[in-house]
């Protein structure tokens, strides 16, 4: 089947549904998700929106601007930074009016919270910088902006798996979407895409993310020429429920929660002395390892514990002269937790039964978020190489973006902040884009490449490899090898096994054959996209050798940035990898070593 539209945004999560919201008020715009929207992932983000709204004490977009070019290793865009954290408090403030349920200050102000890397400059004290609706924050977000595209009457196809993009002389033309409830393809003929597709956890086997997310985007990308950027740097979040990966905010360490090892230390102490178990997501993921692989894990096993009950956190509190605004001595109790922290209670009481008003939660951490993704520019526009040139009509943001505005590392808070700010900005652009540009036609049989690959997948008769174990070898030797820790010989043995899994994945046997419906073959297909992923991480990985933020080296472990101040770019040509590199946009803050 064929539509036309001016604008085609490919994913409903936060920034898809931005970009459509903002895109829809100047061109015709549809947009597609392979889930119902409403299900996408950043309905499952707790914690907070990162922007220096000042409501509780001092606080200024600079100093977020500095925390996330230091969280990032000076790996991020400095003008991309300055964009997203200065445009941070009008954003939350436009959602808050769109309806946005906020907690509230006693004032009745918007209420914040710390996080991670996010502090006062002067005193290098933690800052309340993040905006919250309980801990269901992301899920806020998504609705609200959901209700707001049904109310300016957004056309969605929901269920619709996109499969390919059209791409005819270095122009985008549209993309090609199965009907997951048919089978049917669908042509979408358009001025310009946007792809918002979010990350790519279901890489490795312990992971916060949802089960559909499976970097499609990108992978349709890189098999289309376009380059991906700094793949390898993947955030690993520390406090993931010991061996599920289910998240658990760092919004529990911002209320005061402490992480313990098996001798009833806490270990973060002597990791970041100053800003302690808050110190950015890298930099505690390794203590925690380093704690286990020094025996100090709980019960001789992989994981420590998360600790929130009211007596620990109060305890530290007093140790460290932690207190209130108005200078009396700060205090957390069991009905606090229950109010801001409800569904990690519910959470832990119901995946390990475990009740953190009570006892400690066993955590480890989990693969949570991508920093790398599909070049872009700060309207969104994808860029294609080392000189920043735009492809025409395609668009990118969000989780699968790259803008850079995360680097090596992302704070806490900046990517709900991110899919709003660069969403909203992509929209505008492909408003003005279509209104400058005509519609050109359509390459030949668009939809052949997409045809051809399910066929392929459908039709392997004498394949016995089944999707599963291939899926879960690659999540085992990434999680060993491409995970938190690094190194030459590692990653050579996870790249060498992803080729073998590649040529295995060629004889899959699906039970499923038929159209309606067929997840199997839509899960196959996934399967393929997420090996992508591994092999561009993997081989990236391999050639920086340095550490930087999330990408840490135990046979290069200091920052090289002589060598490696640069983004990597990876294209796929002829069957392989290939990689290259482009400068790093610095303006304001020269590189330091950050400490902690
Ligand atoms: C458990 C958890 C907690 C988090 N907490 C926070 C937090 O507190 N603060 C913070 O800043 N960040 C947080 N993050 C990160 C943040 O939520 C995500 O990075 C962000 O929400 C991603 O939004 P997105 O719009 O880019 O993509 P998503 O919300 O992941 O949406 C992706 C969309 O793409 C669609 N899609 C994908 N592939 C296809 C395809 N082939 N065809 C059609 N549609 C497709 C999906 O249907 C979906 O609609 C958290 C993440 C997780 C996993």
């Amino acid at each position: 089947m064929y539509h036309k539209y001016d604008a085609v945004i490919v994913g409903a999560g936060g920034a898809g549904l931005m970009a459509a919201l903002y895109a829809s008020r100047g061109v015709n715009t549809a947009v597609l998700s392979k889930l119902y929207p409403t299900r996408s992932h950043t309905g499952t983000a707790q914690g907070g929106m990162g922007a220096a709204l000042g409501n509780h004490e001092e606080d200024s977009p600079e100093w977020h601007t500095f925390d996330t070019i230091k969280g990032s290793d000076y790996l991020a865009d400095q003008d991309a930074v300055k964009i997203m954290c200065y445009e941070a408090v009008d954003i939350v403030y436009e959602l808050e009016h769109m309806g946005l349920p906020f907690n509230r200050t006693e004032e009745g102000r918007i209420a914040q919270r710390p996080f991670g890397g996010h502090t006062n400059n002067v005193t290098n004290q933690p800052v309340r910088r993040a905006c919250y609706a309980a801990d269901r924050t992301g899920h806020m977000i998504l609705q609200t902006l959901y209700q707001q595209c049904i109310k300016h009457n957004v056309t969605f196809f929901d269920e619709f798996h996109v499969l390919d993009l059209i791409v005819e002389d270095g122009v985008t033309r549209g993309v090609v979407a199965v009907e997951i409830a048919t089978g049917e393809l669908h042509v979408f003929h358009a001025k310009a895409v946007l792809f918002a597709t979010g990350g790519w956890g279901k890489v490795w086997s312990v992971t916060s993310n949802a089960h559909t997310l499976t970097g499609d985007g990108p992978a349709i990308a890189l098999r289309r020429g376009i380059p991906l950027e700094d793949m390898e740097f993947f955030q690993f979040h520390p406090t993931g429920i010991y061996k599920m990966g289910i998240l658990i905010t760092e919004g529990v360490r911002g209320e005061g929660g402490v992480l313990i090892n098996s001798g009833g230390e806490r270990f973060m102490d002597s990791y970041a002395p100053t800003i302690k178990d808050l110190a950015s997501r890298d930099v505690v993921s390794r203590a925690i390892y380093l704690e286990v692989r020094a025996g100090r894990g709980v019960d001789g096993k992989d994981y420590v514990h998360l600790d929130v009950r009211p007596e620990t956190v109060n305890h530290y509190f007093d140790r460290d002269g932690i207190k209130n605004p108005d200078g009396t001595p700060r205090r957390i109790t069991a009905e606090d937790i229950e109010a801001k922290l409800p569904d990690i209670a519910d959470f832990t009481r119901t995946y390990l039964g475990v009740d953190p008003v009570s006892q400690p939660v066993p955590v480890q951490p989990t693969a949570h978020y991508a920093m790398g993704g599909i070049p872009t520019d700060v309207w969104g526009r994808v860029v294609m190489d080392e000189k920043n040139t735009a492809m025409p009509g395609l668009y990118a943001a969000g989780e699968v973006a790259c803008v850079s505005v995360h680097g090596a590392n992302r704070l806490g808070t900046n990517s709900l902040l991110d899919i709003n700010v660069f969403g909203k900005r992509s929209g505008i652009d492909m408003v003005r884009f279509c209104q400058e540009n005509d519609l050109l036609p359509l390459p030949k049989e668009p939809e052949a490449f997409a045809r051809e690959q399910l066929e392929a997948l459908r039709g392997q008769q004498n394949g016995r490899e089944r999707a599963a174990d291939i899926r879960r070898e690659m999540q085992d030797v990434m999680m060993d090898y491409v995970g938190v820790f690094r190194e030459e010989e590692g990653i050579k043995q996870a790249i060498d096994k992803l080729k073998e899994l590649q040529e295995r994945y060629q004889r899959m046997a699906l039970d499923d054959k038929g159209r309606r419906f067929n997840t199997d073959v839509l899960e196959a297909w996934e399967l393929g996209a997420l090996l992508e992923m591994a092999e561009v991480t993997a081989v990236a990985a391999l050639a920086r050798t340095e550490s930087r933020g999330g990408h840490y080296r135990e046979d290069y472990s200091k920052r090289d940035d002589e060598n490696w101040l640069r983004h990597s770019l990876a294209w796929r040509k002829d069957g392989n990898i290939e990689l290259g590199c482009k400068p790093v946009t610095i303006t304001d803050y020269e590189p330091k070593e950050r400490v902690y």
